[in-house]
Protein backbone atom coordinates (compact mmCIF):
# COMPACT_ATOMS: atom_id res chain seq x y z
CA UNK A 1 0.00 0.00 0.00
CA UNK A 2 1.82 3.02 -1.45
CA UNK A 3 0.56 6.31 -0.28
CA UNK A 4 -1.01 8.28 -2.81
CA UNK A 5 -1.56 11.96 -4.29
CA UNK A 6 -5.19 12.63 -3.12
CA UNK A 7 -6.86 14.85 -5.63
CA UNK A 8 -7.02 18.16 -5.78
CA UNK A 9 -10.85 19.41 -3.57
CA UNK A 10 -11.01 21.62 -6.95
CA UNK A 11 -10.54 21.84 -10.85
CA UNK A 12 -6.66 23.89 -10.93
CA UNK A 13 -7.83 27.24 -12.47
CA UNK A 14 -10.84 27.11 -9.85
CA UNK A 15 -8.76 29.51 -7.37
CA UNK A 16 -8.49 32.43 -10.06
CA UNK A 17 -7.47 35.41 -10.50
CA UNK A 18 -5.67 34.78 -6.89
CA UNK A 19 -3.94 31.34 -7.35
CA UNK A 20 -3.39 30.57 -10.64
CA UNK A 21 -3.37 27.50 -12.80
CA UNK A 22 -0.22 27.74 -13.42
CA UNK A 23 0.73 28.17 -10.07
CA UNK A 24 -1.71 25.28 -8.95
CA UNK A 25 -0.44 22.70 -11.59
CA UNK A 26 3.09 23.26 -10.60
CA UNK A 27 2.37 23.12 -6.71
CA UNK A 28 0.35 20.05 -6.89
CA UNK A 29 1.39 18.11 -9.86
CA UNK A 30 5.65 18.60 -9.29
CA UNK A 31 5.90 20.00 -5.66
CA UNK A 32 3.42 18.05 -3.95
CA UNK A 33 4.05 15.05 -6.27
CA UNK A 34 7.53 14.57 -5.33
CA UNK A 35 7.55 14.49 -2.02
CA UNK A 36 4.71 11.87 -2.62
CA UNK A 37 7.30 9.98 -5.06
CA UNK A 38 10.05 10.52 -2.69
CA UNK A 39 8.44 9.29 0.35
CA UNK A 40 7.39 5.73 -1.44
CA UNK A 41 10.95 5.48 -1.84
CA UNK A 42 12.09 6.43 1.39
CA UNK A 43 9.52 3.81 3.29
CA UNK A 44 9.34 1.05 0.26
CA UNK A 45 10.46 -2.67 1.68
CA UNK A 46 10.28 -0.72 5.61
CA UNK A 47 7.91 -1.64 8.59
CA UNK A 48 6.14 1.39 7.89
CA UNK A 49 5.68 0.88 4.00
CA UNK A 50 2.34 -0.24 5.24
CA UNK A 51 1.09 2.33 7.88
CA UNK A 52 -0.88 5.64 7.40
CA UNK A 53 0.85 8.85 6.13
CA UNK A 54 -0.27 10.19 10.21
CA UNK A 55 1.40 7.77 11.70
CA UNK A 56 4.29 7.30 9.76
CA UNK A 57 4.79 11.48 10.83
CA UNK A 58 4.39 10.53 14.47
CA UNK A 59 6.31 7.69 14.15
CA UNK A 60 9.68 9.56 12.81
CA UNK A 61 9.44 12.63 14.51
CA UNK A 62 12.96 13.86 15.99
CA UNK A 63 14.72 10.85 14.49
CA UNK A 64 17.71 12.48 12.97
CA UNK A 65 18.43 9.34 10.81
CA UNK A 66 14.78 9.21 9.99
CA UNK A 67 14.71 13.25 8.42
CA UNK A 68 13.78 12.58 4.76
CA UNK A 69 11.13 10.19 5.53
CA UNK A 70 9.34 12.92 7.95
CA UNK A 71 10.23 15.94 5.37
CA UNK A 72 8.58 14.31 2.65
CA UNK A 73 5.46 12.51 4.62
CA UNK A 74 4.48 15.90 6.73
CA UNK A 75 5.13 17.54 3.15
CA UNK A 76 2.28 15.53 1.22
CA UNK A 77 0.20 15.98 4.38
CA UNK A 78 0.58 19.75 4.73
CA UNK A 79 -0.12 20.11 1.02
CA UNK A 80 -3.12 17.87 1.14
CA UNK A 81 -4.08 20.04 4.22
CA UNK A 82 -3.56 23.46 2.20
CA UNK A 83 -5.41 22.71 -0.40
CA UNK A 84 -8.14 21.96 1.54
CA UNK A 85 -8.15 25.05 3.83
CA UNK A 86 -8.99 27.14 0.37
CA UNK A 87 -11.98 26.95 -1.79
CA UNK A 88 -13.47 29.12 -4.63
CA UNK A 89 -15.48 32.02 -3.38
CA UNK A 90 -14.13 31.34 -0.01
CA UNK A 91 -12.39 34.01 2.64
CA UNK A 92 -13.67 36.69 4.24
CA UNK A 93 -15.21 36.68 8.14
CA UNK A 94 -15.87 33.13 8.99
CA UNK A 95 -18.97 31.79 10.17
CA UNK A 96 -20.16 29.13 12.76
CA UNK A 97 -18.17 27.42 15.49
CA UNK A 98 -14.86 28.48 14.71
CA UNK A 99 -16.59 32.30 14.16
CA UNK A 100 -17.34 33.01 17.75
CA UNK A 101 -14.31 30.93 19.27
CA UNK A 102 -11.94 33.45 17.50
CA UNK A 103 -13.51 35.94 19.27
CA UNK A 104 -13.04 34.39 22.19
CA UNK A 105 -9.63 33.63 21.69
CA UNK A 106 -7.92 36.76 19.83
CA UNK A 107 -10.49 39.46 20.91
CA UNK A 108 -11.80 39.87 17.27
CA UNK A 109 -11.79 38.41 13.74
CA UNK A 110 -9.71 41.63 12.76
CA UNK A 111 -6.71 40.43 15.68
CA UNK A 112 -6.75 36.63 14.50
CA UNK A 113 -6.33 38.20 10.76
CA UNK A 114 -3.80 40.05 11.47
CA UNK A 115 -1.58 37.39 13.77
CA UNK A 116 -1.76 35.00 11.17
CA UNK A 117 -0.95 36.96 8.82
CA UNK A 118 2.12 38.10 10.35
CA UNK A 119 3.30 34.40 11.33
CA UNK A 120 2.83 33.76 7.55
CA UNK A 121 5.04 36.92 7.08
CA UNK A 122 7.56 36.94 9.54
CA UNK A 123 8.38 32.93 8.61
CA UNK A 124 12.19 33.53 8.10
CA UNK A 125 12.51 31.63 4.82
CA UNK A 126 9.90 28.28 3.47
CA UNK A 127 7.66 27.31 5.68
CA UNK A 128 3.57 27.19 7.16
CA UNK A 129 1.58 29.76 9.46
CA UNK A 130 -1.26 27.34 11.23
CA UNK A 131 -3.84 28.37 13.38
CA UNK A 132 -3.95 25.31 15.77
CA UNK A 133 -6.34 23.81 18.80
CA UNK A 134 -4.13 23.19 22.10
CA UNK A 135 -5.24 22.38 25.28
CA UNK A 136 -8.58 23.72 24.16
CA UNK A 137 -7.89 27.06 22.99
CA UNK A 138 -6.93 28.40 19.64
CA UNK A 139 -3.49 29.53 18.66
CA UNK A 140 -1.20 30.73 15.86
CA UNK A 141 1.93 29.12 14.96
CA UNK A 142 4.41 29.04 12.26
CA UNK A 143 6.51 25.98 11.22
CA UNK A 144 9.66 25.49 9.12
CA UNK A 145 10.09 23.64 6.01
CA UNK A 146 8.56 20.92 6.23
CA UNK A 147 7.28 20.86 10.03
CA UNK A 148 3.73 20.57 10.87
CA UNK A 149 0.98 20.44 14.39
CA UNK A 150 0.95 16.90 13.91
CA UNK A 151 4.65 16.51 15.63
CA UNK A 152 4.18 18.68 18.44
CA UNK A 153 0.53 17.43 19.21
CA UNK A 154 -1.47 20.04 17.80
CA UNK A 155 -4.45 20.07 16.31
CA UNK A 156 -4.33 22.12 13.03
CA UNK A 157 -7.34 23.55 12.39
CA UNK A 158 -6.31 26.10 9.19
CA UNK A 159 -2.94 26.54 6.98
CA UNK A 160 -1.20 28.90 4.50
CA UNK A 161 2.03 27.75 2.84
CA UNK A 162 4.50 30.42 2.65
CA UNK A 163 7.18 29.07 0.84
CA UNK A 164 7.90 30.68 -2.33
CA UNK A 165 7.13 27.80 -4.41
CA UNK A 166 3.09 28.68 -3.18
CA UNK A 167 3.22 32.38 -4.28
CA UNK A 168 6.11 33.35 -6.51
CA UNK A 169 4.73 32.93 -9.99
CA UNK A 170 1.61 34.78 -8.98
CA UNK A 171 2.98 37.65 -6.23
CA UNK A 172 6.85 37.40 -7.16
CA UNK A 173 8.39 38.69 -3.96
CA UNK A 174 5.07 40.06 -2.18
CA UNK A 175 4.22 37.36 0.39
CA UNK A 176 1.76 40.08 2.61
CA UNK A 177 -0.07 40.60 -0.72
CA UNK A 178 -0.65 36.65 -1.13
CA UNK A 179 -1.28 36.29 2.83
CA UNK A 180 -3.74 39.54 2.26
CA UNK A 181 -5.96 37.59 -0.32
CA UNK A 182 -5.89 34.33 1.31
CA UNK A 183 -7.76 35.55 4.01
CA UNK A 184 -9.59 38.26 1.82
CA UNK A 185 -10.87 35.59 -0.95
CA UNK A 186 -9.98 31.47 -0.25
CA UNK A 187 -10.10 30.29 3.15
CA UNK A 188 -12.61 27.19 3.29
CA UNK A 189 -13.99 28.33 6.90
CA UNK A 190 -16.45 25.26 6.51
CA UNK A 191 -12.95 22.74 6.27
CA UNK A 192 -11.81 24.68 9.66
CA UNK A 193 -15.18 24.37 11.15
CA UNK A 194 -14.83 20.71 10.41
CA UNK A 195 -11.60 19.83 11.64
CA UNK A 196 -12.83 22.13 14.98
CA UNK A 197 -15.40 19.86 15.34
CA UNK A 198 -13.71 16.80 14.28
MN1 LIG B 1 4.14 24.00 -1.05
Amino acid sequence: MAITLPALPYEANALEPYISANTLGFHYGKHHQTYVTNLNNLIKESELADESLEKIIVAVVNKPEKVGIFNNAAQVWNHTFYWNCMKKGGGGAPSGAIASKITEDFGSFEAFADAFKNAGLTQFGSGWAWLVLEGGKLKITKTANADTPLAHGQKALLTVDVWEHAYYLDYQNKRADYLDIFLKSLVNWDFVNANLKG
